[in-house]
């Protein structure tokens, strides 16, 4: 009997982890069985896939450096990827300002959802957490993030998932110091890097099997963990506009991916889609790269050269997902709150929903740390921003899901686009869209 794909079987583990919540839902005892016995499998996964991200990079990125026949091709697609970055995330603040500017899903909201809403989440810890993370945030300097970027020790960055920018920056200088002492003399570290590469490549496809059932723990876990289904609904307006913001994002994607590369979009989505799945059930962008590197350089023929660098640095700084969603929440907040808007103020949402998106981590629920800035810039009373966040609160776990499938999509179809740009987009190795083991 055939098998059926991978991407059907994570689809088929997600319903059912749906269905299994909603079962246990109805039980009293549900919420703590699913935390017992059915969420550590999820854990278990997502730590996994994080275990072998450093490596993956770090052997990926050698590779890739170290196969570039000179150097400044290294500068042109570094030049490219951060302009396409830019540009796609200018083009998703955009969507999400037009749609939530036309829609208006904040404007007369009932005043008792309102302060339903209010109460039921603004002393719960997320929120306060969140205020608190983001005022840690607030008080780096203009240039801290180029100094942080900066590793002063190799062994350290590489022990944190959340410094992975450090452990880019190790890598390509690393792999340049490679090209420069020649061939000869780099070959035994060239070897062992390409060797790396490849046998992580191998635990990615080995912890993709067990995708299926993870899945089905995660969403099981969302699920019995949800909140209050009538205060979901009060959001239903807002959430709609960031999902149809989101999904125009995905179409801008499909249509560059075939004006500019030829490749056929459906194929693009149906080849990434087990790594839009994870990130989905995950809600990390961090989490899924080991998953969107290995499609992207295996199953869609991306060189390794390109792929090596633009994914791991767009999973940390391009998030199309998350600028879209907090330029629709700061709108949706302000509306709901009566606090008025000029032109300014939407072009101060522009820019800082860009650098807030570069800085927010790739773990869940981060760009509502972050939204917490873009709210200050455009003069929020900081009273009120508690108020402003517990309104969203509700929905923003789903929200989460859904912006980090666009993050992962946008960064796969840059992937395509700079290898296309540079002729580095080749046949893929893998042909049919499973595992191979
Ligand atoms: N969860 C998102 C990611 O990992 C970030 C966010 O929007 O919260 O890409």
């Amino acid at each position: 009997m055939k098998k059926l794909e991978l991407h059907w079987q994570i689809l088929i583990g997600m319903i059912a982890g749906v269905l299994f919540g909603f079962a246990m839902n109805q039980l009293d005892w549900g919420e703590q069985f699913v935390a017992d016995w059915i969420r550590p499998l999820g854990t278990i996964f997502v730590k996994l896939l994080k275990l072998i991200a450093i490596p993956l990079i770090l052997a990926s990125l050698v590779k890739g450096v170290s196969d570039l026949k000179d150097i400044s091709k290294f500068r042109s697609i570094g030049l490219r990827t951060m302009a396409i970055y830019m540009g796609t995330t200018l083009v998703a603040i955009t969507i999400g300002l037009v749609l939530v500017n036309v829609i208006q899903p904040g404007v007369a909201i009932p005043a008792d959802t309102i302060s339903k809403l209010v109460d039921t989440y603004s002393g719960d810890s997320g929120v306060t957490s969140k205020l608190a993370e983001a005022s840690m945030q607030k008080e780096r300097g203009p240039l801290q993030f180029l100094e942080e970027m900066v590793p002063d020790n190799a062994v350290y960055a590489m022990s944190d998932n959340s410094l992975m920018l450090q452990v880019i920056f190790f890598t390509i200088f690393l792999g340049i110091s490679m090209l420069l002492v020649g061939q000869k003399r780099a070959k035994p570290l060239k070897k062992f890097f390409n060797s790396l590469n490849d046998v992580v490549l191998k635990m990615v496809d080995l912890i993709m099997l067990t995708a299926p059932v993870a899945v089905f723990a995660l969403l099981a876990s969302v699920v019995v963990s949800s909140s209050d289904p009538d205060l979901l609904l009060a959001l239903l307006k807002y959430a709609g506009v960031v999902l149809l913001g989101l999904l125009l994002m995905v179409l801008f994607y499909c249509v560059i991916i075939s004006f500019f590369t030829g490749y056929h979009p459906l194929k693009f989505l149906i080849k990434i889609s087990p790594a839009q799945l994870l990130a989905f059930s995950t809600s990390s962008s961090a989490a899924t790269l080991p998953v969107t590197m290995e499609r992207v350089e295996e199953h869609i023929g991306v060189d390794a050269e390109v792929s090596s660098f633009v994914l791991p640095v767009g999973a940390t700084v391009n998030m199309d997902g998350t600028s879209l969603y907090q330029g629709v929440a700061a709108v949706f907040i302000s509306q709901a709150l009566a606090f008025d808007l000029t032109f300014p103020d939407q072009l101060t949402i522009v820019f800082t929903a860009l650098l807030a998106s570069i800085g927010s981590a790739a773990v869940p629920g981060a760009g509502m740390v972050m939204l917490v800035i873009v709210l200050e810039a455009i003069g929020f009373p900081a009273d009120k921003l508690a108020i402003g966040l517990a309104l969203i609160f509700a929905v923003d776990r789903p929200l989460d899901m859904c912006r980090t499938v666009v993050n992962v999509t946008g960064d796969s179809m840059v992937a395509i686009l700079v290898a296309k740009s540079v002729g580095k987009f080749g046949k893929p190795k893998i042909k049919n869209s499973d595992n191979q083991l």
